[in-house]
């Protein structure tokens, strides 16, 4: 079977990078979620406890529950309270889900800083505080999202402004002390100087984070690799079409050595991951389609790397990384090295 190998060492050092970044390690949110960006949930979640991180971020319940004992707090992005724990935090993304959310739970607002997608607007936070206070909703912080983050552009600062008023006027409503966060990966390497209560970081701590040139984060090593065995192996005659629609062709005048490897769109290594000539990561071409659960490589490796960096397969794709890593199905076993 396919499986994916998980490069612990690799994860420690990105999370060196980062929290030299955030200046602690207290103040690094590991985002967890869809299955940590692919990378297994559980797997990651023990990772990032043993180095230290205490605070997690997921999108459902569900993906806190199931790791609710490694962390002193939990962000939910984007779900309703069913059976809260004492330490899970649940989003307010418009001003009708504070009516939505039982008495006593911790909660954060989500501020609309420019994106638009979720958050309370600028001139609805006070009417946020209240409605909130009179909900009985516990409110521990306050938090926006960037839209541009990652492109040169100046939109970045356009939206850290409007987040450092939203975050006065919180100020000045909050009878306690709150915590306030704006950035993700590429906005946290943005600053020269971090001084948020936290960061939210995803896709920096796999390794796979994609900036312009003028903004790269050096030293960050994806830490996701995709393996897969060999099912078979033949010597193929030039001219030999390989795979659904023949269009795979052996095209060396003595042959190839072409075997078949346990691993395709089954897995969630998608057909459109290889449009453009795909090698694995140790070099060897993809002959013909990527099937179900069928590929097939010039070489007769045992075993082969498919891809250890998201990053290469998604530009081959056109595509980003975070899509072809949360793409990976659970069933992959995920291995610790
Ligand atoms: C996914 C997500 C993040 C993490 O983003 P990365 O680019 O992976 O660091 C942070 N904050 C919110 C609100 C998110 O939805």
């Amino acid at each position: 079977m396919a499986y994916i190998k998980l490069n612990k060492s690799n994860f420690f050092n990105n999370l060196d990078i980062i929290a030299k970044q955030t200046k602690a390690v207290d103040k690094i949110a590991l985002v967890l979620k869809d299955n940590a960006y692919g990378h297994g949930l559980l797997e990651v979640a023990q990772m990032a406890s043993e180095y230290g991180i205490a605070e997690a971020v997921v999108r459902s319940e569900e993906e806190a529950r199931a790791i609710s004992k490694l962390f002193r707090r939990i962000l939910i992005l984007a779900d309703l309270p069913k059976r809260a724990e004492a330490n899970f935090v649940y989003t307010i993304n418009d001003l009708e889900c504070i009516a939505k959310m039982p008495r006593g739970v911790s909660v954060e607002l989500k501020v609309d800083s420019g994106m638009h997608r979720n958050g309370v607007s600028a001139s609805e936070i006070e009417k946020a505080f209240e409605l909130i206070d009179d909900a009985d909703l516990d409110l521990v912080g306050v938090f926006t999202h960037h839209r541009c983050a990652d492109e040169l552009s100046s939109e970045w600062f356009w939206q850290e402004k409007n987040f450092s008023l939203a975050v006065e006027k919180a100020r000045r409503l909050s009878r306690s002390k709150l915590r306030f966060h704006s950035s993700n990966s590429a906005a946290l390497f943005r600053h020269s100087d971090f001084n948020g209560d936290l960061a939210r970081v995803g896709i920096a701590a796999y390794g796979c984070l994609e900036m312009p040139e003028a903004l790269k984060v050096s030293g960050l090593k994806p830490v996701l690799s995709l393996w897969a065995s060999k099912n078979s192996s033949r010597h193929l005659l030039s001219g030999s079409r390989v795979g659904y629609g023949g269009e795979g062709e052996v095209s060396s005048n003595k042959g190839e050595v072409v075997s078949n490897y346990d691993f395709g769109y089954a897995d969630g290594f998608f057909r459109s991951n290889a449009k453009s000539e795909f090698r694995s990561a140790c070099g060897a071409k993809l002959v013909g389609r990527i099937s179900m659960d069928n590929s097939s490589f010039e070489t007769d490796d045992e075993e082969i790397c498919v891809f250890d960096d998201a990053s290469k397969v998604a530009k081959n794709a056109k595509s980003i990384s975070y899509e072809i890593l949360t793409a990976l199905k659970p069933h992959l076993k995920r291995v610790v090295v």
